[in-house]
């Protein structure tokens, strides 16, 4: 009868527990492989048979008792568990999902990328070449000599190891290729990169960006080259686009051109941003100059070539309206999207 009541105070023991851990202590208190049960049943052989017996039946009814009511108690408290982090994690259904943003290219980029898919189209390769120059690669070998301009302090961002240049312009790749290419014909190549210049103002920056092209073959000439531009010019702008092409100078090409296209503010009546002139200034080129192909190591008797080389900011400028190009370069997200249509890739 003493026993009886034992047992009622171990489920009541059970009942009365907090949590999972104390629960576990109770377990192992009364059914753990050292606890109060097991040594019960370890005290048996010390009885005689028939109590043996008895008591043997009882401790296995008590045992079957004691991890029943284990068993409720545990699925209670995780029940519990489970209800006491439902409340804490409360869950406002109406409130508003959040949209991820998703990038998308910068103008620039996407200029730059529209320029190369329409020359690489024409059949001209990608090239590339370094930002820190020698000066022989961005002004000697491209017959700008030691007196001109171009090579002054003022103009250029000279590194501190001697005859270092930052790159003036992307026409270094030029020799770099036709060095590359040894003698082999045709040289049709696109380098697109990044420049240096100390310029800034409204339409200049310090960095920025061109597209060199260049054609070296047997019998190429200015109207290759007008040809070549007239569709790179209708691919960019549009068909209708109006080009014009005026003679220009530069120390490595001969003849040298700049080529305008119509204004897109008036279409060519005139007005504030084209000067009333109806043009805008695109892009600079011309026949590449024999001294050069002689640099690069061509011989101007057979062979011959056209080069030009075009500012991606113009070009940017010119499709987007944008009329001060430092903005492009702020990262002002609320300047740039108004760019971006539906995140297509494709331009305006
Ligand atoms: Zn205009």
């Amino acid at each position: 009868m003493a026993e009886a009541i034992e047992l009622a105070r171990i489920l009541d023991e059970i009942e009365h527990v907090h949590d999972l851990r104390q629960l576990d202590a109770v377990r192992h208190q009364w059914v753990g492989r050292k606890g109060w049960l097991t040594e019960q049943m370890k005290a048996l052989s010390q009885l005689p048979p028939e109590e043996r017996r008895q008591r043997g039946q009882m401790l296995n009814q008590w045992r079957a008792a004691i991890v029943e009511k284990l068993e409720t108690k545990e699925a209670w408290l995780n029940e519990q568990a489970e209800r006491e982090r439902l409340v804490e994690e409360t869950l406002d259904m109406s409130w508003p999902g959040r949209v991820p943003e998703v990038g998308l290219l910068h103008p620039m980029t996407r200029v730059r990328r529209r320029i190369e898919d329409v020359l690489m189209r024409m059949g001209f390769s990608l090239a590339y070449g370094p930002q820190v120059e020698t000066e022989w690669y961005n002004f000697e070998a491209l017959n700008i000599l030691p007196d001109h301009p171009a090579r002054d302090m003022q103009d250029s961002f000279f590194v501190d190891i001697p005859h270092l240049v930052l790159r003036t312009h992307t026409s270094p790749v030029q020799i770099r290729s036709m060095q590359a290419h040894q003698g082999r014909l045709p040289v049709k190549i696109a380098a697109p990169g990044f420049t240096y210049r100390r310029d800034d103002d409204a339409t200049h920056v310090p960095m920025f960006q061109q597209v060199e092209g260049l054609l070296i073959d047997r019998g190429i000439g200015l109207a290759d080259l007008k040809g070549t531009l007239n569709l790179l010019a209708g691919a960019l702008f549009g068909e209708s686009i109006g080009t014009r092409f005026r003679s220009s100078y530069f120390p490595f090409t001969e003849p040298s051109v700049e080529m305008d296209v119509t204004c897109a503010v008036c279409g060519g009546e005139g007005c504030r941003v084209c000067k009333e002139t109806g043009w805008v200034e695109i892009l600079g080129a011309g026949v590449v100059h024999p001294q050069v192909l002689k640099n690069g190591g061509y011989d101007p008797a057979h062979v011959s070539g056209f080069a030009f080389g075009l500012g991606i900011e113009r070009v940017t400028m010119r499709i987007f309206g944008v009329d001060d190009l430092r903005l492009l370069y702020q990262n002002d997200l609320r300047y740039l999207a108004q760019f971006v249509s539906g995140g297509g890739s494709d331009l305006p």
